[in-house]
């Protein structure tokens, strides 16, 4: 079967994820896509080379704007995302940076919402602020909250949901329509859900990013970053935000290994989602843990939205002792199977205390202010044997 037999958005996620955009009978016949291994390309004659600069002719320049291999795993992201385009970058953050130093310019303001990825909030208010971009947190879990704080110089609205580390989560379809009509566009983080879980574009957003060092690559092993959202302007970020201002390209190599992670992704995340339900089930039954943050958890206060919004409750859970911050350090600690390590997303089940770790770029009285608190602990489960994650879990809680 060739590759076009699989381009209509009627195959099922896993078959597009898998075959999308490559049809393994041209060139030598390569069942997997080739790896191109090239940072230049030939012109045939100059006039080809100046209509290629030109963006007049297709093909390939200069693998800082483009190469083969990252091209195939932007068509791929973009189908699954259900967007027009997408941009991979050398990592989440290359791909934050360099859509929002393409979108923004002096007397421009972003509207974020309150809790946000550390090196996110500090891109924000330690970079972006120091050249004239006015930058508000507000707390989009209500979306009547950016009715009220919208002004006319408001250009970017941009939100995590669920929100690292606190699992808080925004109504994407709401907060993107009040959005659209004031003329601000909305940029989602989807690195917790992935497109199999949940497709903002598909509810309204104009933007996607992602860390794909997470869950679309899977196994840990590379950093890299997409952006998915309409072609005009991702050519401009290509052209300008990426190849003038950051640079921060992705290698083919690391395109091609987040290729290969895409094509169980499905398959991952459906258990990442179980095995994370039977833990926060678990926890949420125990008597030394305060609160658990889960979106399938019945009692989690944000459940109906979870339910109409990601297809599973994901992979991520927060959640605190009681005891605080010192309980959760011997808890951690005590910890055997769980790694003590951050990032997310791998096949090795990962924890870590956001207030010391990924969250440390806030002040203590930041974090209060953006709802982190100091005492949260974040899992990320993995693809262990549930029932293995389940003992690890109570001996710590005992060592706890
Ligand atoms: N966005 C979220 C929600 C993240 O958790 C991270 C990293 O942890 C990033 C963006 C940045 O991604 P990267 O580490 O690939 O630069």
């Amino acid at each position: 079967m060739h590759a076009d037999e699989h381009d209509s958005n009627r195959a099922g996620f896993s078959t597009r994820a898998i075959h999308h955009a490559h049809d393994p009978y041209a060139g030598a016949g390569a069942l997997n896509p080739p790896l191109y291994l090239s940072s230049t390309y030939t012109f045939p004659t100059v006039a080809d080379g100046s209509a290629r600069f030109a963006g007049e002719q297709p093909g390939f320049v200069y693998s800082r704007v483009g190469n083969p291999t990252t091209a195939l795993l932007e068509a791929r992201l973009a189908n699954l995302e259900g967007g027009e385009a997408a941009l991979v970058t050398a990592s989440g953050q290359g791909a934050t940076t360099s859509l929002l130093w393409t979108l923004l310019s002096a007397g421009d303001e972003v509207i974020a919402d309150k809790t946000l990825y550390g090196c996110t909030f500090a891109f924000l208010n330690h970079g972006l602020s120091r050249f004239g971009v006015r930058v508000r947190h507000v707390d989009l879990s209500d979306p009547d909250n950016l009715t009220a704080a919208l002004t006319p110089a408001t250009r970017v609205v941009l939100f995590e949901t669920p929100a690292n580390p606190n699992m808080r989560l925004v109504d994407i379809a709401a907060v993107a329509d009040i959005a659209r009509r004031h003329g601000a566009v909305t940029v989602v983080d989807n690195t917790y859900c992935t497109p199999y879980l949940q497709r903002p574009i598909e509810q309204g957003a104009d933007f996607v990013l992602h860390s794909a060092t997470k869950y679309l690559g899977g196994h840990g092993d590379l950093l890299a970053g997409a952006i998915v959202g309409p072609k005009e302007t991702l050519d401009q970020v290509r052209f300008h935000g990426l190849k003038d201002m950051t640079g921060a390209v992705l290698s083919s190599q690391d395109a091609f290994l987040v290729l290969r992670g895409l094509k169980t992704l499905a398959l991952r995340m459906d258990r990442h989602c179980a095995s994370a339900r039977a833990v926060a089930e678990y926890l949420a039954g125990h008597a030394r843990v305060e609160v658990v943050h889960y979106p399938g958890l019945a009692d989690f206060p944000q459940h109906a939205l979870a339910c109409r919004q990601m297809a599973l409750p994901g992979g991520m859970i927060a959640f605190e002792l009681k005891g605080g911050i010192d309980a959760g350090r011997r808890f951690m600690d005590a910890l055997r199977l769980f790694t003590r390590a951050v990032s997310l997303g791998d096949a090795e089940s990962l924890a870590q205390h956001p207030a010391s770790m990924t969250h440390s770029t806030y002040t203590p009285e930041q974090r209060a202010e953006h709802l982190i608190g100091e005492g949260l602990v974040r899992l990320s489960v993995g693809l262990e044997d549930a029932g293995d994650l389940l003992d690890d879990l109570r001996q710590a809680l005992a060592a706890a």
